[in-house]
């Protein structure tokens, strides 16, 4: 018997464990004090009422006889795929239907598209990065070559012709920096993708987030994307389903690569390996798409929105750099005072009763910034943010 060794070389992540420790110690030193937590990665505005109505009549459907669904389509049902083709169309992308495969989140797709390509290939991580596309690689094998980014770039790294990578990830507006890429920057990958036959895995799931007319929802609004470029997205931060699990994957029929075509390849992929999304929540992620529910979804996003521009705001007020939180939920500061990242994480918590994310939890390069979120609730997200700024101001 042998093991895949390659699960070794994982690096424990001790991030949450460690944030989680130390919460606890404060809280049992100062056990009268509030804490705040700006670090989650979670929604926690519930399921829009159209979601939850869609999956009430799938749920009644389920027990008659007549609409009682089985197996589904491994690569979803028309009705959601036609949805989410809508949506692209309104923004004036046109994809088939037949390049939309419906999974069960993002996070599983980024792992599963990786089993179409050959260990042999190098991948290109940005770093601070989502630590989920290093470890996908790590467990397969693939060589990993980190692209730098920093306050200079404003943490959106561009392409570089000295190095060779196949397999590019890049995730607009990112987690953790809430950086975003404009059409122009992304062209230039899209050129680089295509000049080195490479393939770019682009994680769209905070695209619901973006305002900026200049910056792009699809890398499908580039040219030349259809023939270089998978699109992973997710229902999970536009709708609220991190608990309810539904995303997509967008294929184009354009892109080939050593004799195959990955739209076809990825079809059997699916119906070779997956069974398809529940049904029930399948008609709650296409109420999304309807009129009410795209009112309901902006009604929530605005929610974060103003959490972040709460925080972005307070940052101003106390000339702090930071990039994000205007078409994104995360803020991501340079720490004051010239702090490392858990030095700031020790201050806030000491001083402010307030939680963030260290940056250099996400890599290398974000040693000395720091992550906050929008996600959590209104009034306690104003109270971190005066505590913020008062303690920052007083420094
Ligand atoms: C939250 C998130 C996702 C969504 O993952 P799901 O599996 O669909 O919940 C994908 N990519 C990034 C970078 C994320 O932060």
């Amino acid at each position: 018997m042998k093991m895949n060794k390659h699960y070794n070389e994982l690096k424990a992540s001790y991030l949450f464990v460690d944030i989680a420790h130390k919460v606890a110690a404060y809280q049992e030193a100062h056990p009268e004090k509030e804490i705040i937590r700006l670090g989650i990665g979670d929604v926690t505005q519930p399921l829009a009422k159209c979601v939850v109505d869609a999956m009430h009549d799938a749920v009644t459907e389920m027990g008659t006889k007549e609409g009682f669904h089985g197996y589904g389509p491994e690569q979803g049902y028309p009705f959601l795929k036609q949805a989410i083709q809508g949506y692209y169309a309104g923004r004036g992308t046109k994809l088939d239907e037949d390049e939309i495969f419906i999974s069960d989140g993002a996070k599983s797709d980024l792992a599963n598209v990786l089993g179409l390509f050959d260990v042999d290939n190098t991948v290109l991580v940005p770093d601070p990065v989502y630590p989920t596309y290093v470890d996908d690689n790590v467990t397969d094998g693939r060589k990993i070559i980190y692209g730098r980014t920093s306050q200079e770039n404003g943490f959106l790294g561009m392409p570089d012709d000295s190095v060779k990578a196949d397999i590019i990830y890049i995730c607009s507006p990112n987690n953790p920096t809430g950086a975003a890429y404009t059409r122009t920057q992304l062209k230039a990958w899209v050129e680089y993708a295509r000049k080195n036959n490479a393939i770019i895995l682009y994680d769209a799931a905070y695209e619901c987030f973006i305002s900026d007319g200049e910056l792009a929802r699809s890398i499908f609004e580039i040219d030349g994307a259809r023939e270089c470029a998978i699109e992973i997205c997710s229902f999970s931060k536009i709708a609220g389903f991190t608990g309810t699990r539904c995303g997509y994957t967008v294929v184009p029929k354009d892109l080939e690569r050593d004799g195959m075509n990955i739209n076809k390849l990825w079809l059997r992929r699916q119906t070779t390996k997956f069974n398809g999304v529940p049904y029930v929540v399948q008609r709650g992620a296409a109420a999304v798409f309807t009129e009410s529910g795209m009112a309901e979804i902006q009604h929530n996003l605005d929610y974060y929105r103003k959490n972040a521009k709460v925080i972005a705001d307070a940052l101003d007020e106390c000339d702090v750099w930071y990039c994000g939180g205007k078409n994104s939920p995360y803020i991501w500061l340079r720490c004051p005072g010239s702090m490392k990242s858990w030095e700031f994480f020790d201050w806030l918590l000491e001083n402010c009763g307030v939680v963030g994310t260290p940056g250099v939890g996400f890599g290398e390069c974000g040693e000395g910034y720091f992550r906050l979120t929008a996600f959590g609730d209104a009034e306690k997200t104003k109270v971190a943010a005066e505590r913020i700024k008062t303690a920052i101001k007083a420094l």
